[in-house]
């Protein structure tokens, strides 16, 4: 192939694929924002045995176009509230396409010098935005998940070497033991990331939580006394059910003063610090060690982008570094992003999230998590509001952009309970106006409605609201004996 035909196949590739994808973003706030197709039809139109011959490419994109149709998600729409899922900022997704193109390898500073600096610059502004100390150390990883895996890794490598035992060359068969501590409600993947680093998934030490699923700060005291050496401790801000926050205040003063390394998960909680009204909920958490967010919930930037922050860069970087030979560390202070996270050739994900935060501003961020907050406010109140026939509570305290609702049976039995609510969320996402998920609370089956995209407006919440009480009137009490339900 020569150059020009390499030229036009690609000019003509990005065109398509940018027809492509503004008719997807043209029509995300229209249409069913769940899917359409069965995993049958969808392994049919993908599906196929290995091509033996090629094809061109804009008949390539377009044949995955046709192929994914009907298994999308709108997700980066106005009504979806799943899990906890923003969309993508228009500058942000347009950074990372430019990301692709440019195709930079943000492992070295020589091999992408622009991508290594828009790393840089990005962690100052984000860890300014976040409140987190200026000389923390920063990861751009894939997510939270990985920025957790991270973390607890310096956090591994500061509380051995702390007790004589280089875990980096000797491994963890013989080294002393480190106590590991986390709240009942930590999220999984701090487990995960606990299993991948030979911590242990089930070994930890769980502080007992309270009935918004915060850590109990007088029960960690208690487990901190009674332990002979310094504990990794695993706070959380931002519970991914309610959005509450751990005590942090009072969970910093106990393990600074235990000489322990606090690990603080806020995947989605950190940016409440963004917002002046909410950044009280974030109190001391300038005093941890080490810190977990994404990106790619929150902040709005495409997949996959999450964000690693420590105290203690010198832990960081001994847990990160390959140190093989053959690397060249990049000599004059220029920033290797490779020494900060567990890979080697990567994506540029720094510039996705530098054009997030250039294009809100600090003020931009701040707005969007007090919108999606008073979102969830909004929904909260509708909720509440609606007539005592329906069955309806808000089992959280709203403090950020976390609403759980329990849908009760009239017969008060609480597996109907679970059953009319397991129904009412069926019909939700059978519904297609909005797509939300149900969770499991304190044993108890609630919906869950997290309102994290930037482009949900008070019309889409309250569209959203007609049709779940609508929905709910329509399911006046469990649809099956609740025996049935197991
Ligand atoms: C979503 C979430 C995670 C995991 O984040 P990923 O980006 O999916 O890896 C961890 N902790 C909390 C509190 C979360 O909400």
């Amino acid at each position: 192939m020569d150059h020009e035909t390499a030229r036009s196949a690609t000019d003509a590739a990005l065109a398509r694929a940018a027809d492509l994808a503004r008719s997807w973003a043209a029509g995300l706030d229209a249409g069913r924002v769940g899917p359409t197709a069965s995993v049958a039809e969808l392994r049919e139109r993908l599906g196929g045995p290995l091509p033996e011959a090629g094809k061109d490419p804009v008949a390539t994109i377009d044949a995955l176009a046709a192929g994914a149709s009907g298994g999308m998600v709108r997700s980066a729409g106005p009504r979806y509230f799943g899990f906890v899922v923003g969309g993508g900022l228009p500058a942000a997704v347009g950074a990372d396409w430019l990301a692709s193109v440019w195709d930079q390898n943000a492992a070295m500073y020589v091999m992408g010098p622009a991508a290594a600096v828009a790393e840089e610059v990005a962690a100052r502004w984000a860890a300014e935005l976040l409140g987190l100390p200026a000389e923390a150390s920063a990861g751009f990883t894939t997510g939270a998940t990985m920025a957790s895996f991270t973390a607890l890794a310096a956090a591994r490598h500061a509380l051995l070497e702390q007790a004589g035992w280089d875990v980096e060359r000797n491994g963890l068969f013989s080294a002393p033991d480190v106590p590991v501590v986390v709240g009942e409600e930590a999220h999984v993947t701090i487990h995960a990331a606990l299993q991948m680093l030979g911590m242990g998934r089930d070994r930890v030490r769980r502080v007992p939580t309270d009935r918004q699923g915060r850590m109990r700060a007088d029960a960690l005291a208690e487990m901190l006394a009674g332990m002979d050496r310094p504990a990794l401790v695993c706070a959380q801000a931002g519970n991914v059910n309610t959005g509450a926050f751990d005590p942090l205040p009072e969970i910093t003063d106990l393990v600074r003063a235990s000489g322990g390394w606090l690990h603080v998960d806020g995947a989605f909680g950190l940016w409440a610090s963004a917002d002046p009204a909410r950044r009280h909920l974030l109190a001391g958490v300038e005093r941890a060690d080490s810190w977990t967010t994404d990106a790619h919930k929150w902040l709005n930037v495409p997949y996959d982008s999450g964000l690693v922050f420590c105290a203690r860069p010198a832990a960081h970087h001994a847990a990160m570094t390959l140190g093989a030979a053959y690397y060249v560390e990049t000599a004059g202070g220029e920033r290797d992003p490779y020494n900060w996270v567990a890979e080697s050739s990567r994506r540029a994900r720094g510039f996705a999230v530098w054009a997030a935060i250039r294009s809100l501003g600090r003020e931009g961020v701040a707005a969007m998590v007090g919108r999606t907050c008073d979102h969830a406010l909004r929904f909260a109140a509708g909720l509440a509001a609606a007539p005592s026939s329906l069955g309806i509570r808000v089992v959280n305290d709203v403090v950020l952009n976390q609403v759980l609702v329990r849908f009760d049976d009239p017969s008060g039995d609480g597996s109907a309970a679970d059953a009319r609510t397991g129904a009412v969320v069926a019909a939700v996402q059978g519904d297609g106006t909005l797509w939300l998920g149900g969770s499991v609370w304190h044993g108890q089956r609630v919906m869950r409605i997290s309102v994290s995209g930037w482009r949900t407006t008070t019309e889409d919440v309250d569209r959203s609201l007609a049709t779940i009480l609508r929905l709910a009137e329509a399911i006046p009490s469990a649809p099956f004996p609740a025996a049935a339900t197991g």
